[in-house]
């Protein structure tokens, strides 16, 4: 297939535009380096397979050539208003690129007949009252909330995604992303692993928001990128969680990557920089992931960390 990918330049873009180069198609990337990072996509500038098109998907998308797929991953995402990156500090833009950048890669993939994948969030159940959260579940979102610029984006993507399923047939699927990690984060990203990671490396207190009770499901981003091809090959059109079940404490993560990295600094905790809407715990229920795609996550997070360390490490200079 020739698949085009927006966010590209991205943590998950990058990722995903090498696996499917690895697998025998061509890749037509697309970002406009908001929170992304050309350093993420070098290795593949010699590629014949690979074009880069430098382009903000909230406006009109052209791609030369047919186009067979169409991933759309564009947006940023970390939470973190501490981080120049966070999606508080990128309000508009993140509404844009999960609103018109929707409409605009629904438009292509109408326009070549291609099938479309969106990159949805767990955020869409906000902060949930249902555990763990199954797909069937419609979430806990305040609209106007600080995170609603992520959520609510996200939550019109799914509903404009459906549209176009359902009126006009398109071959549409949808993957609810739960929290993933890996090479390739920003340093400067602001979410909670590559912040740990850092402040391990350089032997300072990690900071855990709260009192560290609020929890998260981990994935490594192989085993995240694993089932999202399966999700593209698939011809499921309703939501699946991908992610890994396995719950962790935040306070029991940041003990876990002290452990690992054999910092002696512990722990300090820093008080409401979340404003109150930090959801208090997520989980993917992924019987659906099991069921139609035969997927379930293999890297534990123990694993996932110590794969993820040498990344950080020759980012911050440390080799
Ligand atoms: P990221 O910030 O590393 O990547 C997003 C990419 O999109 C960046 O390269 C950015 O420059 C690009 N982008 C943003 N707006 C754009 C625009 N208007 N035009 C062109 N490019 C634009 O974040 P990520 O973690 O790789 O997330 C990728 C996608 O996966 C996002 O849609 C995000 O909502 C979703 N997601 C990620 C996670 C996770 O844990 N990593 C969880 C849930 C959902
Ligand atoms: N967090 C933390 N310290 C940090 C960064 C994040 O304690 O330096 C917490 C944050 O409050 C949240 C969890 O870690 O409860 C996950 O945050 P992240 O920004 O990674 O993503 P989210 O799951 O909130 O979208």
């Amino acid at each position: 297939m020739r698949i085009l990918i927006t966010g590209a330049a991205g943590f998950l873009g990058s990722h995903l535009c090498e696996r499917l180069l690895k697998d025998g198609h061509q890749v037509v990337g697309m970002d406009n380096f908001v929170t992304g990072s050309p350093d993420n996509l070098t290795h593949l500038a010699g590629n014949p397979n690979f074009l880069f098109i430098r382009h903000d998907v909230s406006n009109f998308i052209f791609v030369p050539g047919k186009v067979d797929a169409v991933m759309h991953f564009a947006s940023p995402a970390s939470p973190n208003p501490a981080s120049p990156y966070g999606y508080t500090n990128l309000p508009i833009q993140t509404m844009k690129a999960g609103a018109l950048g929707t409409h605009n890669t629904l438009g292509v993939a109408i326009a070549h007949r291609a099938r479309y994948l969106l990159a949805s969030t767990s955020e869409i159940y906000g902060d949930p009252l249902e555990h763990p959260q199954r797909e069937s579940y419609w979430g806990h979102v305040d609209p106007i909330g600080v995170r609603s610029v992520y959520d609510e984006a996200k939550r019109f993507a799914e509903a404009l995604t459906m549209a176009y399923h359902r009126y006009h047939g398109l071959d549409t699927r949808i993957v609810r992303i739960f929290n993933t990690y890996g090479p390739r984060m920003r340093l400067d990203d602001g979410r909670v692993v590559p912040n740990f990671i850092q402040q391990a490396l350089r032997h300072e207190p990690l900071t855990v928001y709260g009192e560290g009770n609020q929890t998260r499901s981990f994935c490594y981003v192989d085993d995240l990128i694993e089932g999202i091809i399966r999700l593209l090959l698939s011809d499921e059109h309703e939501p699946v969680n991908i992610g890994n079940p396995v719950e962790t404490t935040i306070l029991e993560l940041a003990r876990t990557i002290n452990e690992i990295i054999g910092n002696p600094s512990g722990i300090v905790y820093k008080p409401a920089l979340r404003l109150g809407d930090d959801p208090q715990r997520r989980r993917p229920d992924i019987t659906r992931a099991r069921t139609i795609l035969k997927w379930e996550p293999t890297t534990s997070l123990h694993e996932g960390i110590q794969r993820t360390i040498p990344y950080f490490k020759q980012k911050m200079g440390l080799e």
